[in-house]
C-alpha cells in the first residue's frame, strides 16, 4: 500500500528543516523568551543562549539537518498510523526521510564531521527507518507533536513559560490499564545521533516532559526515548545504525532537579535582562550572564562541533566585555535583595 506518491511526498517547509532542534529556536509569548524543556540538559550555556536569547543562527550542519529528515519521516509514520488505523509502508517512510534529507542538503551547505558525508547520512536515514520499523508496528499512537504549556515557578522579565512539544503521545504498553477504563500514556522522544545516550543524561529532559503533560491533565505514567544510533566505524568493527531506547527512572530528586534547573535559568535570564536594561549590548550580557563550558566536561565544546566556537569568550579574549561587571553584579545583587 502507497501512502505518498511521487509529487504528492511531504516535504518539510525548507525554513525548519535545518534548525535540528526546533525546541531550542527562539520563539516569543507576550513579548518574552519561552523556555524549552531542551534547555535543561545543554552542553553550555553561552552556546544556548546565542540561539535561544540572541535569536542567531550557527552553520547548519548535516548531522541536524539529517536528523531533522529522520524525525518528520517518523512524525508522518505515526500520523498515518493514528489516522488510518493500520501500520504504513515502511519504505514510504524510508522515502520520505531520504527525500527530506535530499531537499536540507539542496536548501543549505551543510557542514560534517570527518567521520561523517551526505552518502553515510542518507544510507543511516534508510537504515535507521528500517530499523525502526518493529518498535513502530508495535506502538499504539495517540497524538504526534503535542504542544504543552506551564508557567514558571516564578515570575520572570525574560522568560514567559515553559513550553515544548512531545514527539509522540502513545498507550504506555507496560501499565495499559490503571484500573477500570483509565489507559495509562507514554511520551515518546525520538532522536537520531551518534552517540548512544545516557540514562541519568536523558532523565531531566524526560521529567519536564512528564510534569508539563501531567499538568495539562494527561496521565502520563512514563517517558522514553528512542534513540536511533548511527553506523560507526570502529577500529575492529563496522556497528549498524540501531535502536537504543532508554527508560529513564522517575524519582522525587530529578523533580527537584527539574525544578532547581529551571530557576537558573531564569536566574541567567533575570541577570542577561539587568544588564540589557543598564545598557549593556545583548552580545556581551549574554557572555556575562550565561556560562561557557570546557572540552573536559563537554566534548561538543570543539571548533568541529559548535558553530560559536570563533565568538566564544573562552577562545577569543578580545570579546570579553570590558564594562566594570564587579559593580555591576553587585548592583544586580541590591536589586535582587531589595525585591525579595
Ligand atoms: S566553544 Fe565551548 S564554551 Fe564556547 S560556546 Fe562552544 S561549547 Fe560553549
Amino acid at each position: 500500500m502507497q501512502i505518498f506518491q511521487g509529487a504528492n511526498l511531504p516535504i518539510l517547509d525548507p525554513a525548519f528543516s535545518n534548525d535540528g532542534a526546533s525546541n531550542s529556536v527562539t520563539k516569543k509569548v507576550d513579548g518574552k523568551f519561552v523556555l524549552r524543556p531542551s534547555s535543561l540538559n545543554v552542553h553550555c550555556y553561552f552556546s544556548y543562549a546565542q540561539n535561544a536569547i540572541l535569536g542567531k543562527k550557527s552553520k547548519p550542519s548535516g548531522a541536524s539537518a539529517g536528523g531533522t529528515a529522520y524525525h518528520y519521516a517518523l512524525e508522518l509514520a505515526y500520523q498515518y498510523k493514528i489516522n488510518q488505523q493500520t501500520n504504513p509502508n515502511i519504505r514510504d517512510i524510508q522515502e520520505i526521510g531520504v527525500t527530506n534529507w535530499k531537499k536540507a542538503m539542496e536548501v543549505d551547505e551543510l557542514h560534517y564531521s570527518s567521520k561523517d558525508s551526505p552518502a553515510k547520512m542518507t544510507d543511516d536515514i534508510a537504515n535507521g527507518i528500517i530499523a525502526y520499523e518493529s518498535t513502530m508496528k508495535a506502538t499504539i499512537p495517540l497524538a504526534t507533536e503535542t504542544r504543552f504549556s506551564i508557567a514558571l515557578p516564578k515570575p520572570s522579565n525574560v522568560y514567559s513559560q515553559v513550553s515544548g512539544s512531545v514527539d509522540l503521545l502513545a498507550v504506555d504498553m507496560h501499565t495499559p490499564q490503571l484500573g477500570g477504563t483509565q489507559v495509562g500514556l507514554s511520551i515518546i522522544d525520538h532522536k537520531f545521533t551518534s552517540k548512544k545516550s545516557t540514562e541519568p543524561k536523558y532523565r531531566m529532559q524526560a521529567k519536564i516532559y512528564q510534569l508539563m503533560a501531567q499538568a495539562n491533565g494527561k496521565n502520563v505514567v512514563s517517558t522514553r526515548l528512542h534513540n536511533m544510533v548511527r553506523s560507526q566505524q570502529l577500529k575492529t568493527k563496522t556497528t549498524p545504525t540501531q535502536l537504543q531506547v532508554v527508560n529513564p527512572i522517575d524519582d522525587q530528586a530529578t523533580t527537584n532537579l527539574v525544578m532547581s534547573r529551571v530557576n537558573s535559568l531564569i536566574n541567567m535570564g533575570e541577570m542577561y535582562h539587568f544588564l540589557v536594561s543598564m545598557g549593556i549590548s545583548p552580545d556581551d550580557a549574554v557572555a556575562v550572564a550565561y556560562p561557557t563550558t570546557t572540552p573536559e566536561v563537554s566534548f561538543l565544546c570543539q571548533e568541529l562541533w559548535c558553530g560559536w566556537y570563533h565568538q566564544c569568550p573562552i577562545n577569543n579574549p578580545s570579546s570579553n566585555p570590558s564594562f566594570d561587571l564587579v559593580s555591576m553584579l553587585q548592583q544586580f545583587k541590591e536589586k535582587t535583595n531589595d525585591e525579595q
